[in-house]
């Protein structure tokens, strides 16, 4: 493709995705294909010659489409949203033509920077604290993209973990790293989401699931509990995770509660708002952020609810050093002229205290004192007097400020194992006092050189995702990011008066923001019945939850788009699939539900009989939380209902030759003649 036919058919793409999106009411939500069906469609083999543009597009419209779930449906009840918005899309259509690799601020500097500038301004659009940002040049905290919620929370953990093994590594020198691992423990809650299991299990330590309450909210009171007894038996809790806003039940853990628990441990808080963390555009969602400054990690997916589309996931830490000690590995390849001097860039001026030192002569700014192996509060060793390991309080670890090195023709550096040798006791551990910069004659170490923001995640190389998240930002301002949030919150909020109204329905227990998890009364396979015929019919799509044993069914709220109408008719398909059901199990749509007719009170009497009326009494945040969200086509589908009503359509067809696809309308005229 050259630039010429690139001109014409990306005008034609963009016209298509238009009219998808224009047009995405009328398609069916999820697809009728069975697994395997495109193997059966596309060749086994890359072509050998190039094919044309219009040949390749026409096998997606054919072949692709019709097994797509469309995410952007307002029909599109599953999961939690994964919006998109055309300042978006167009943020992603400039970012994949730059493609700009964003990892250091040489390589790209208006795409790290205005990844900074970003962050801080949706940092402060979530009420998120200052300490979170990075407006200042000394602030050690700030914001940074990650690709997925998972990943955040690994990073998080691995952050943590680093933390920790510094702490303890100092304190049991003679331990090895991998021996002190085994003595690490890290909390979350019964219905955090599955991947902060699966931090825990790259991350190599034990994870301790914390009941949580009737309300599926994790409380301190148990957190402290469980620490208590695990640091008994001599483990070290280094690291928690808070949800606010589960995947089952948007259930919101309490974090103030669980800070102050953490504070107590000297355990990493990390928050999980992978869905929620939109919701607090609103100041009015806000009270369930209470206790964030005690927070040390925050992470929520605006590729979720915030219309700007995956993958964006926004994460802040209070001190970014954290994350460099974990990440730092600096070969020389990637060191530049203005390594370390990006975040004064950044912020228009110049560090002036950083310092000149030779190699050898290594300025220790901030060793700060830790408790020693006598000190009366910390143990050096596993105690064997009341089997806890102490944590150290103070979490500063040394800092070396700067080093001047001499280098040969190339740049090169001086040994690397010089360095270690002369900051200290640090070598055995990962990264934190690495030289960060060979290619002047300055050498900055770790700290100045924070905004490099390939320390700020596993991989190295990172799209310019800012972008996107910069023209949604700006394209729809604070007012209409509120608007959209709320209107999501509103149009639940009907739904679940809906499904209140009818008597065969329940809501277990409230739901909160834009999602509500409802059930047929009765027996679990009612509703699960329900739910795979809904799916099998694709005129909407949701997914299933359980939890404590009661199925429900999630019905989410996914779209900008949907509108009061759209929850009106996705209503009367639940209920036109719900009678059916419950006519095939007990002959009557009414199931065995003894449905008593209201009687009319007028609007006059409700006022009269009740002060508060007009205040919607409907989602009370005391949420219900399902374990587990199964999206798998088993849970979803049913297939026996699927060939039945396959076969009952086809036995009612009644062929005529101009129904065929196949028979032009010559053919037919001619055989009618
Ligand atoms: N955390 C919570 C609470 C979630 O609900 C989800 C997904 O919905 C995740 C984490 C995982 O998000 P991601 O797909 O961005 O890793």
């Amino acid at each position: 493709m050259d630039h010429t036919e690139f001109r014409v058919k990306a005008k034609e793409m963009v016209d298509y995705i238009a009219d998808y999106l224009e047009n995405i009411r009328d398609r069916r939500v999820y697809p009728g294909v069975q697994p395997g069906y495109l193997h059966k469609l596309l060749p086994t083999e890359a072509p050998e010659k190039p094919e044309k543009w219009d040949d390749i597009f026409k096998d997606v419209d054919q072949h692709i489409m019709p097994g797509l779930v469309h995410w952007q449906s307002p029909h599109m009840h599953a999961y939690f949203p994964a919006l998109t918005s055309y300042p978006s899309i167009m943020g992603d259509m400039l970012s994949s033509a730059l493609n700009v690799l964003c990892f250091t601020w040489a390589s790209s500097p208006a795409g790290t920077e205005l990844e900074t500038i970003a962050m801080n301004w949706l940092g402060k659009l979530l009420g998120l604290p200052e300490c979170f940002l990075n407006e200042k040049n000394d602030s050690p905290g700030g914001g940074v993209i990650q690709t997925t919620a998972s990943e955040a929370t690994l990073v998080s953990l691995l952050a943590a973990r680093t933390r920790a093994l510094m702490e303890l590594s100092k304190l049991n020198p003679e331990l090895q790293a991998a021996e002190l691992l085994g003595h690490l423990i890290c909390y979350c809650s019964d219905q955090a989401h599955s991947s902060v299991e699966k931090a825990g299990l790259i991350g190599l330590v034990r994870m301790r699931y914390i009941e949580s309450d009737e309300g599926q909210s994790m409380r301190g009171a148990k957190l402290e509990e469980a620490i208590a007894a695990d640091k008994e038996k001599g483990l070290v809790p280094f690291w928690v995770c808070a949800t606010l806003g589960t995947t089952g039940s948007v259930a919101f853990d309490n974090l103030r509660e669980i800070g102050q628990v953490c504070q107590k441990h000297g355990a990493w808080l990390h928050v999980d708002a992978a869905y929620a963390g939109s919701a607090f555009v609103c100041p009015e969602y806000r009270h369930w952020l209470d206790g964030v400054e005690l927070a040390d990690s925050f992470a929520f997916n605006p590729s979720k609810w915030l219309m700007v589309n995956f993958d964006c996931t926004a994460m802040w830490v209070k001190d970014s050093t954290a994350l460099h000690r974990t990440f730092n590995v600096n070969p020389i390849y990637l060191r530049h002229e203005n390594s370390g001097k990006a975040i004064d860039y950044m912020v228009g001026s110049q560090n002036e205290d950083i310092k000149k030192l030779t190699l050898k002569k290594i300025n220790i700014m901030n060793d700060i004192d830790h408790p020693k192996a006598d000190d009366n509060k910390v143990d050096n060793k596993f105690n064997k007097n009341n089997g806890v390991i102490t944590q150290i309080e103070n979490r500063n670890i040394t800092k070396v400020d700067a080093v001047e090195v001499s280098t040969d023709v190339d740049g090169n550096i001086g040994k690397d194992d010089d360095l270690y040798d002369a900051v200290g006791d640090t070598k055995n551990l990962h990264g934190y006092n690495k030289i960060s910069h060979g290619c002047g004659k300055i050498i900055q170490l770790e700290d100045p050189n924070k905004k490099e923001l390939l320390h700020w995640q596993i991989p190295l190389s990172r799209r310019f995702r800012a972008l996107k998240l910069w023209f949604v930002l700006r394209n729809y301002g604070v007012v209409g990011i509120q608007k959209h949030i709320r209107e999501g919150v509103r149009l639940a909020q009907k739904f679940a008066a809906l499904v209140l109204a009818d008597p065969r329905f329940e809501i277990p227990q409230p739901s909160n923001l834009g999602m509500v998890a409802f059930r047929l009364k009765g027996d679990n396979a009612f509703t699960e019945r329900l739910l795979k015929r809904l799916n099998a019919r694709g005129y909407i799509h949701a997914v299933p939850a359980c939890f404590k044993g009661i199925y429900v069914i999630r019905f989410t709220i996914t779209s900008q788009r949907t509108t009061n109408q759209d929850i009106l008719d996705d209503w009367n398909e639940i209920k036109i699939v719900a009678s059916e059901i419950l006519t095939d199990v007990f002959g009557s749509e009414n199931g065995n539900i003894a449905v008593v007719k209201k009687p009319r009170i007028s609007l006059k009497e409700t006022r009269e009989l009740n002060a508060t009326f007009g205040t919607s009494l409907l989602l009370a945040n005391s949420p219900m939380s399902p374990k587990i969200v199964n999206g798998t086509h088993a849970a979803i589908c049913d297939y026996e209902q699927v060939l039945t009503s396959c076969a009952q359509t086809f036995a009612q067809l009644k062929m005529e030759p101009k129904d065929s696809p196949g028979a032009n309308t010559e053919t037919i005229e001619a055989k009618i003649c």
